[in-house]
């Protein structure tokens, strides 16, 4: 940080324009400070004219950027380093961990709302109509080379049928529901618990899906349920389900969406373990999770750095991308820890296999929340 030394002399700063105590928190000050001791603000008595207040906003914004920028280069050419450099004390070269996580996964989180990429899986949803279509006559025409692909290929079709025969048994059940909602409401409270629920999940599946009801409320005043907390989240619940049916490429963007805030939950409980394997070292919990932090910001800005190379390019990077993460994290842990590579490569396939069990259910609860709150 050769910049944040040369303290400058001049306009504003020059010994004429010193004062005796800091007008920012009132620590007495010597003519020769040029900053206060106490909380670094320049030791200036001049009035700010428009220049002073323009290159008082450049230089915040410029130590701000080479502070990133140098955090940035760190984690790139120094993989683990930067982390053992921040724990000993070296820190106002770089960027606040946490901060430059947040800022990286807000940066992260608005490039992958942009772009909504699984919106065009909304054709899956069951509005979506499927054309009529004849497979029987296309199937007839088509030559086959022996009969029995032929045959292969009419056994399909057989599933297939059999598939709507499902679909036509669940129509079946809605218009029983529909033929008498409030006496096929009381009668699922004789069902056991998870069965009461599963009962009334379809029940309001089916009245929102054909019976046009839109709040809890109306159906309460409709078919006389109970307004308690039960029946109210079933409703939700239920509304939810259906939802996600309709657009499943809408709910999957929103669950992405939601992955970058996730990490900040996730991170403390994996840092746990690292802790763990690394019980010997002497390296505080907080070590740990500045490491972990590190490494998901070099994943973060790997990632971006991946959508912007395939929206120019027109390619699929995040692959090649994500192996070239797995790399720099084997490199980090040799330079953090300092461990030789036998040791490393165990622990590196240790804490990556419980990095998926946990991601797992991370992405579980994500999901569940999800469903929940949809
Ligand atoms: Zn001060």
């Amino acid at each position: 940080m050769k910049n944040k030394l040369t303290v400058k002399t001049t306009g504003r700063y020059k010994l004429q324009h010193r004062g005796v105590y800091c007008l920012n928190c009132g620590h007495s000050l010597d003519l020769s400070d040029k900053y206060c001791p106490n909380c670094s603000q320049a030791n200036s008595t001049k009035k700010l004219t428009l220049l002073d207040f323009f290159e008082e906003f450049f230089t915040n914004i410029l130590s701000y950027d080479s502070k990133v920028l140098q955090t940035l280069a760190a984690l790139l050419l120094r993989p683990g380093k930067i982390t053992r450099e921040y724990i000993v004390g070296k820190r106002l070269s770089y960027t606040n961990p946490f901060r430059f996580l947040l800022s990286l996964s807000i940066i992260y989180f608005l490039l992958i709302s942009y772009n909504n990429e699984f919106e065009s899986w909304n054709k899956f949803g069951s509005s979506g109509n499927t054309p009529a279509f004849n497979f029987q006559d296309r199937i007839e025409n088509i030559e086959f080379d022996n009969e029995e692909e032929k045959k292969i290929a009419l056994a399909a079709l057989d599933s297939l049928k059999n598939r709507s025969a499902i679909g036509s048994i669940l129509n079946r059940r809605d218009s029983v529901i529909l033929a008498n909602p409030k006496k096929h409401f009381k009668a699922i409270k004789e069902e056991d618990l998870i069965g009461k629920y599963l009962g009334k999940i379809e029940f309001f599946s089916t009245v929102i899906k054909k019976d046009t009801i839109y709040s809890f409320q109306e159906s309460v005043t409709k078919y006389e349920i109970p307004p308690d907390t039960e029946n109210k989240m079933a409703f939700n619940l239920s509304n939810s389900l259906v939802e996600i049916k309709k657009r499943p490429g809408t709910f999957i963007n929103t669950l992405i969406s939601k992955s970058p805030f996730a990490t900040f939950f996730f991170l403390p409980f994996f840092s746990l373990y690292i802790w763990m394997v690394y019980i010997r070292k002497k390296y505080t919990y907080t070590d740990h999770l500045i490491f972990s932090f590190h490494n998901q910001s070099l994943l973060f800005i790997l990632l971006i750095i991946s959508y912007l190379i395939n929206a120019v390019f027109n390619v699929r990077s995040e692959g090649l991308f994500l192996l070239i993460f797995a790399f720099y994290l084997y490199k980090a842990m040799r330079n953090f820890y300092q461990q030789g590579r036998f040791k490393t490569i165990v622990k590196y396939i240790f804490l990556n296999s419980i990095f998926f069990i946990l991601g797992a259910i991370a992405i579980i609860i994500l999901i569940a929340a999800s469903v929940f709150t949809y």
